[in-house]
C-alpha cells in the first residue's frame, strides 16, 4: 500500500468512528415480527455495514444520509428455499439465481450440489466458487447456504460412469461413502429413493461420527421413524411419512429392500425396468390409499414432532404430479421466462403424466395422494413439526423465485397460518443451519437482508410476493432493478446459447 492510500483509509475509519452514521436509513416502516406474527408501529430501521444497527421512531431525515421514504409498508426478513438446485453452470447464473432474488428469496440450499461422473461440470468445485462470487457480490444472487452430495442411490440406480463407492449395498460401503462426501468437502449428506438399508444405516452412523449432516428423501425401504433415530436432519417431499401412514407400508418397504438389497426382481412401478428383468408390480399408490389408517399416521407425526429433524414437504413438485396432464395448469405464462431445454425437460414429464394418466383410476390416485399429503402437512404442523419452505426449483413447474410464493400459497391451504408461513420461509431456515444469531429476522444487530413489502403478509399471504425492494449484501435492489433482472431474464432466454 503506497503511503497517500493508507492515510485516506485511516480518515475514512476515523470520519466513521465520529459521525457513526448509518449507511441507509429505512424510515417509516413497519416490521413483520414473524415469531410473534404482529407489524410494530411505523419506525426507523438504520443499516451500517450490511448490519441492522438501529431500530428507532420515525425521525426526521439526517442529512448525507440515503433514504429509502417506505411511507408505512412492511419489511420482512428476506426468503429462503430450502431445496433448490441450481444444476449448470450457465443457467445458474443467468437464469435462476436473478429470478430468486426477484422474487425476494435471498438465500437458498442446494440440493444436489455435486456429480461425481468424470467431465460433470456442475459439481462442488463449481458450486464453492458461485458461492464465492456471490459472496463478493461479483454476481448477484441468494447466499449459498448449503452444498449438498450428489444424490445417494444404491446400486439399482447406479448410472454409467459413476464411480463404484457412489452406490454403496452394504454397511461398510456405507460408512465408507460419507467418508469420502466428507473429503469432497459437501456441507451433507442427500440420501435418495433405492439406497438400500444396510448402506443407508452404514452412512447415517459414519457421517454423524464425522458430524456431516443428512438431509434428502428417505430410502423407501427405511421408515420416517428409523431415519429419525439415525439422526436425519431433513425430510424433504410431502411423501415419505404419506407412505408410512398406510397398513400397506410394512410391505411396501420390504419389497423395496430386498429389491434395492439385490434380493428379489419385484419392485412397483415407478422403479421396474423390464429390460433389467424387474417384475413390474404396478403402482403402490393405489395401495397405500386404500390402506391409509390414522391411528398409524399420528404415530409417524408424533414422531417428527418429537425429534429435531425439520420437514420441508414442496408440495409444488405434489401438484404437478397430480396435474401435470393438465392443460389449464401446464398452460402458465411464467413459462416465457424458462428456458428452452428445461420447457423440453419439463414437456417430457407431463407427457409422461398425460400417458399414465390415461388411465382414470391412476390419475385419480396421484391427485388423492397429494390432498393426503396436503393434508398431513396440516397435521405436522399442528403437532409441532418444524418446517421449512422449499420449491425442488428448477424441477417441473417448480419455477425459481415465484415457485417459492406458489409454495407459501400452498401451505396456507394446507392450513398453516400466515405467520407459521412466514416463520419458516426465514427464522425457522435460519435456526436450521445455525444462523439464527446472526440472520432470519428483522432485529438489531443482524445482517440486513431483508423485503420491503406493500402490504401486509401476515393478512393475506400473497403480500409476501408485493416486493417494492430487496436488501442484501449491503446492496438495495429497488423494484427497478428487480424488474430489469426479470428482463434480463427474458433476453437471456431468448438467446442461442439458452438453448444449451
Ligand atoms: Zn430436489
Amino acid at each position: 500500500m503506497n503511503p497517500s492510500r493508507s492515510l485516506l483509509v485511516i480518515g475514512l475509519l476515523v470520519a466513521h468512528a465520529a459521525s457513526a452514521a448509518p449507511d441507509l436509513i429505512i424510515a417509516n416502516v413497519r416490521i413483520v415480527d414473524v415469531t410473534q406474527g404482529v407489524v410494530t408501529a411505523p419506525a426507523d430501521v438504520s443499516i451500517e455495514h450490511g448490519r441492522i444497527s438501529a431500530i428507532s421512531p420515525v425521525a426526521d431525515a439526517e442529512r448525507d444520509v440515503p433514504r429509502i421514504e417506505a411511507a408505512g409498508a412492511f419489511l420482512a426478513p428476506g426468503y429462503w428455499d430450502m431445496h433448490v438446485h441450481l444444476n449448470h453452470p450457465t443457467l445458474a447464473e443467468r437464469w435462476a439465481l436473478p429470478l430468486f432474488l426477484a422474487s425476494g428469496v435471498v438465500a437458498v440450499r442446494d440440493m444436489a450440489g455435486d456429480c461425481l461422473t468424470p467431465g460433470c461440470k456442475n459439481n462442488i468445485k463449481f458450486m464453492r466458487d458461485l458461492q464465492r462470487r456471490i459472496d463478493t457480490n461479483v454476481i448477484l444472487g441468494p447466499r449459498i447456504v448449503a452444498i449438498s452430495s450428489a444424490i445417494v442411490n444404491g446400486p439399482r440406480a447406479a448410472e454409467p460412469g459413476d464411480p463404484a463407492w457412489a452406490t454403496p449395498a452394504t454397511y461398510e460401503q456405507g460408512r465408507a461413502l460419507a467418508r469420502r462426501m466428507k473429503a469432497r468437502g459437501v456441507d451433507f449428506i442427500k440420501p435418495y429413493d433405492t439406497l438400500p438399508r444396510d448402506a443407508y444405516f452404514g452412512m447415517m452412523d459414519e457421517a454423524r461420527r464425522l458430524g456431516l449432516p443428512v438431509s434428502g428423501h428417505i430410502p423407501h425401504a427405511v421408515s420416517t421413524l428409523e431415519a429419525l433415530a439415525a439422526g436425519q436432519r431433513g425430510i424433504e417431499h410431502a411423501k415419505h411419512p404419506a407412505v408410512d401412514c398406510s397398513r400397506f407400508s410394512r410391505t411396501f418397504r420390504d419389497v423395496v429392500a430386498s429389491w434395492t438389497a439385490g434380493d428379489s426382481p419385484r419392485i412397483y412401478r415407478s422403479w421396474a425396468d423390464p429390460a433389467r428383468g424387474d417384475e413390474n408390480l404396478g403402482s403402490f399408490y393405489p395401495l397405500m390409499l386404500a390402506t391409509f389408517d390414522a391411528s398409524i399416521c399420528q404415530n409417524v407425526i408424533a414422531g417428527m414432532a418429537s425429534s429435531s429433524s425439520y420437514y420441508i414437504p414442496t408440495l409444488i413438485t405434489r401438484k404437478f404430479e397430480a396435474f401435470g396432464d393438465d392443460v389449464d395448469f401446464l398452460d402458465d405464462s411464467r413459462l416465457r421466462l424458462v428456458p428452452a431445454s428445461i420447457r423440453s425437460a419439463w414437456q417430457k414429464d407431463s407427457a409422461n403424466f398425460q400417458r399414465r394418466f390415461q388411465d382414470p383410476q391412476e390419475k385419480r390416485s396421484y391427485v388423492d395422494f397429494y390432498e393426503l399429503a396436503m393434508r398431513l402437512v396440516g397435521q405436522a404442523h399442528e403437532a409441532g413439526v418444524h418446517m421449512l419452505v422449499g420449491t425442488d426449483s428448477s424441477d417441473s413447474y417448480c419455477f425459481p423465485g415465484s415457485g417459492f410464493h406458489d409454495e407459501l400459497k400452498e401451505l396456507s391451504r394446507a392450513g398453516l397460518s400466515n405467520q407459521a408461513i412466514l416463520f419458516a420461509a426465514t427464522a425457522a431456515a435460519a435456526q436450521y443451519m445455525g444462523q439464527a444469531d446472526r440472520v432470519g429476522t428483522v432485529s438489531v444487530g443482524k445482517q440486513a437482508e431483508l423485503v420491503l413489502l406493500d402490504a401486509n403478509p401476515l393478512e393475506d399471504i400473497a403480500n409476501a410476493a408485493r416486493i417494492r425492494a430487496v436488501i442484501r449484501n449491503g446492496k438495495v435492489l429497488d423494484a427497478k432493478m428487480l424488474s430489469d433482472l426479470e428482463a434480463n431474464v427474458a433476453r437471456f432466454v431468448a438467446e442461442p446459447e439458452s438453448q444449451n
